[in-house]
């Protein structure tokens, strides 16, 4: 649990409010699901789910509720990308950011990839959507997740704000800052969880302070990204005005340029809290930022302030395309080969870029980016190799059904599905022959898990170790 100082200031804050915020933290937190757009339509995921779903509300059309007991992380449908898990409130996010398609978004703290998933999804996977995130570690976890989510047209990158300022400048339609916090949002989660060591949460004053210039240094840097006439997003998870209030009224006295905009609003989403932000800070509008509170609304605590960027003046930034050097046609033979004999649809090879031994498909809006650490730039279609093509993951989770020659199904309850997930070889029965010697995904009732490779009267696994299941007794 939090400390006393942490429930102490809160009372001071709320007043009479107080007695029910303090009631949700012996409550257990809402558990989410959201659905992916870009591969099913949430009612008919619905309608096939194995678990209980109850939607979340008109803010957020494919997130659901669901029964903590569940386990959806361990269920085949999570491997094939199909959902999201996240917390009901965060849902908010993506959606006040409104991205339309075809639009350039960046989101610039983006690991794991809560908000970049649902950003792609509601941009219908069109126009250029940068996924960054300032750590290493969580950028790689952050490329697997919208690996998962079957995503094209992202570039995601392991950069510092300054540094992408630097590189793109003032392109961007919709810049979304979902800022480190001091999490206060997310203490009833963490409060509940089973580990006693984990339970305990670190709090002070002091390190809201610290979160709060940090904050205010972010915002200054994403509003160089953000075009004329475009929109900054603010997000946090946590409850401290210095961090909400504070961090916007801050950064709005320095640049009269942006001004904030009444965000949509849904049952449950309270207004800013003007008063909370001391005399000096006050600025016009704070009451137009969105509070989501654990005692108003089926999820836990998040703050969202939408800002338009009021310059009319054209945007200035370096929208610098990508300088394509295409592949030797000698190189892409057996690109070629495989996608001949296993692909259907097009697959433009005027926008792919071989790296390493590594093929990719860009986007049709790639930009240049010579001073940024990439992590992934559109879709890894797999490793050119000496005679043959190993096909990447990346490309089996970003496979619509239409665009397969031939695929090997199983439904969600097939032992085989489990056998596959740890890694074990799949046998060829008698009713899917003629199986030639072919790359093959593995799908789950149409939708693709990874890949196999028909060889020798077995279907030889090539999901990927570092994502298999422990399940020994899995053979079949
Ligand atoms: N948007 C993510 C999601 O929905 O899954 C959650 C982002 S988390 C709240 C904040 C992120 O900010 C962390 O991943 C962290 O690595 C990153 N971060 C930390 N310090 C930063 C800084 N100075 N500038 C930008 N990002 C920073």
């Amino acid at each position: 649990m939090p400390p006393p100082e942490f429930f102490t200031k809160m009372e001071r804050l709320l007043g009479n409010e107080y007695a029910d915020f303090a009631a949700t933290f012996t409550q257990p937190p809402h558990v989410g699901l959201r659905v992916n757009t870009l591969k099913i339509a949430p009612g008919d995921f619905n309608t096939m789910s194995p678990f209980a779903l109850k939607p979340v509300g008109d803010y957020a059309p494919a997130g659901f509720l669901l029964d903590d007991a569940s386990k959806p992380g361990g269920h085949p449908y999570h491997a094939a990308g199909l959902y999201y898990l996240q917390e009901p409130s965060a849902m908010a996010v993506a959606q006040l950011v409104d991205p339309q398609p075809g639009e350039w978004v960046l989101d610039m703290a983006a690991a794991p990839g809560g908000k970049s998933t649902h950003l792609a999804a509601l941009m219908q996977d069109s126009g250029l959507l940068v996924a960054n995130d300032v750590d290493g570690k969580r950028a790689t976890i952050l490329a697997e997740n919208m690996e998962r989510w079957g995503t094209r047209h992202a570039l995601i990158t392991n950069a510092h704000p300054e540094q992408l300022a630097q590189q793109f400048g003032p392109v961007f339609d919709r810049v979304l800052v979902d800022a480190p916090c001091s999490g206060e949002g997310m203490f009833r989660r963490i409060g509940s969880a089973k580990d006693a060591k984990s339970a305990n949460v670190e709090w002070s004053q002091e390190q809201v302070w610290a979160c709060a210039r940090r904050q205010t240094a972010v915002l200054v840097t994403a509003a160089q990204l953000v075009k004329p006439g475009g929109r900054l997003v603010y997000a946090t998870c946590t409850f401290a005005p210095e961090e909400n209030e504070g961090s916007i009224a801050r950064f709005l006295l320095t640049h009269p340029n942006f001004e904030l905009v009444e965000p949509l609003r849904f049952e449950g989403f309270e207004r800013g809290r003007p008063s909370w932000v001391a005399d000096d800070l006050s600025h016009e509008g704070l009451e137009k930022c969105a509070r989501l509170w654990p005692h108003h609304f089926p999820g836990e605590g998040h703050f969202i302030a939408v800002m338009q960027h009021v310059d009319t003046k054209k945007p200035e930034g370096f929208r610098k395309p990508f300088g394509f050097k295409l592949p030797k046609s000698t190189e892409l033979k057996v690109w070629r080969e495989f996608a001949r004999a296993t692909l259907r649809g097009d697959w433009p090879e005027e926008r792919m870029l071989l790296k390493n031994g590594r093929l990719y498909l860009l986007p049709p809006d790639a930009i240049e980016t010579d001073r940024l650490k990439l992590v992934r730039y559109g879709l890894l279609l797999g490793e050119v190799r000496p005679g043959y093509f190993k096909p990447a993951h990346a490309l089996a989770l970003a496979l619509k059904p239409d665009e397969v020659v031939t695929a090997v199904n199983f439904p969600a309850d097939a032992p085989e599905l489990a056998a596959y997930l740890s890694g074990h070889p799949l046998p060829i029965t008698d009713d899917q022959l003629p199986i030639t010697d072919n790359w093959l995904p593995i799908t789950i009732s149409g939708f693709p898990l990874g890949w196999a490779k028909a060889s020798g009267g077995q279907l030889k696994n090539h999901y990927p170790r570092g994502l298999r299941m422990v399940n020994p007794e899995g053979r079949l």
